[in-house]
């Protein structure tokens, strides 16, 4: 199997800190996997790991099937990259930050700039210097400049943090027009489920620099366990009742919780135990956890 990414017992410590531990990363060629984790869990170290930008302490990180070895080595033609906050050059137009990086690439043809500004809908922005503009804009320049070299695979950290709802779509489109329609691996690191699960065709967990899980983004549901929420106006009366009846209720905010399998087929039972307690249900509905949950579930920050 040839992977974009193939990580073995990747490891990176600095001092007694180990940010990333004994990590297999596998991402197949055209796939868009997200890359998840809380805040410190060792996405970035990963990322730098990957690109090279760190030396890891022990274990071996192959892109698009070579080696990455010291002194930078390493397949860069066919990568693209935009880690942490993109940078530019503030004082320099649009178009001249993406000029000096067409320069940097080596490449010939300067039709490139226009095209890429143009897929990234900078078009109106093209003459703005690069400090005044927006997050949004300033994080479409940044993956702007990731792909003018048309690379192969594309290696994002955070590329939707600090952008509105509306600019979180917009970058979730492109990313998948891009994978669907060139072909593009897309490898990004995310602390939002939500956000990755609706991208993502496979998900990788991170958690206190271990790998927890790897798996394909529609195995998500499959792994989500339902329950039966309940909201009614006397909460405290409801659990009570529930509780004597021997279901096992969870309380959150104003929403009461079973995940007995009985109450998930049969909830018209519950709704009269309810009517009969005089605190009929105003809600009565079968999800499933929500994928935050789950999230919290598995890296053990919640119950
Ligand atoms: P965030 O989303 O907050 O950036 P992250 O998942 O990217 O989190 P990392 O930045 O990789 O996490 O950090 C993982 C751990 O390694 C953290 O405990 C962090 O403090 C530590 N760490 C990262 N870089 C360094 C460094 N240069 N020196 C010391 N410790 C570091």
């Amino acid at each position: 199997m040839n992977f974009a990414i193939e990580t073995t017992n990747l490891s990176k410590s600095f001092g007694s800190v180990q940010a990333v531990n004994a990590v297999n990363l596998h991402v197949k060629l055209g796939e868009i996997y997200g890359f998840l984790g809380l805040n410190g869990a060792g996405k970035t170290t990963t990322i730098r790991s990957l690109l090279g930008m760190i030396r890891p302490t022990t274990g071996t990180v192959r892109i698009l099937n070579k080696e990455v070895g010291p002194h930078g080595k390493g397949p860069w033609q066919a990568v693209g990259h935009m880690v942490e906050t993109p940078t530019a050059y503030p004082e320099l137009s649009v178009k001249e930050n993406l000029e000096i990086a067409r320069r940097l690439h080596g490449i010939a043809d300067k039709s490139v700039i226009t095209r890429t500004v143009e897929q990234l809908k900078l078009t109106p922005y093209r003459n703005r210097k690069a400090g005044t503009l927006s997050t949004g804009n300033r994080q479409r320049l940044g993956l702007a400049r990731a792909l003018l070299h048309r690379p192969k695979l594309l290696i994002l950290d955070e590329p939707t943090s600090g952008l509105d709802p509306a600019g979180v779509v917009e970058i979730r489109e492109f990313l998948a027009a891009l994978a669907r329609e060139e072909g593009v691996t897309i490898f990004m690191s995310s602390h939002i489920l939500t956000e990755v699960a609706r991208l993502a065709t496979r998900i990788g967990i991170i958690h206190e620099g271990y790998l927890i899980e790897e798996l394909e983004a529609q195995e998500l549901d499959a792994l989500r366990s339902q329950r039966l929420e309940i909201k009614t106006r006397d909460l405290s009366t409801a659990q009570t009742v529930l509780s004597q009846a021997g279901y096992a209720v969870t309380a959150q905010e104003n929403t009461l919780m079973l995940h007995d399998a009985h109450a998930i087929t049969a909830p018209d039972e519950v709704a009269t135990l309810l009517v009969n307690a005089g605190t009929p249900p105003t809600q009565l509905v079968v999800t499933f956890e929500n994928l935050e949950d789950h999230f919290l579930r598995l890296t053990g920050v919640h119950a």
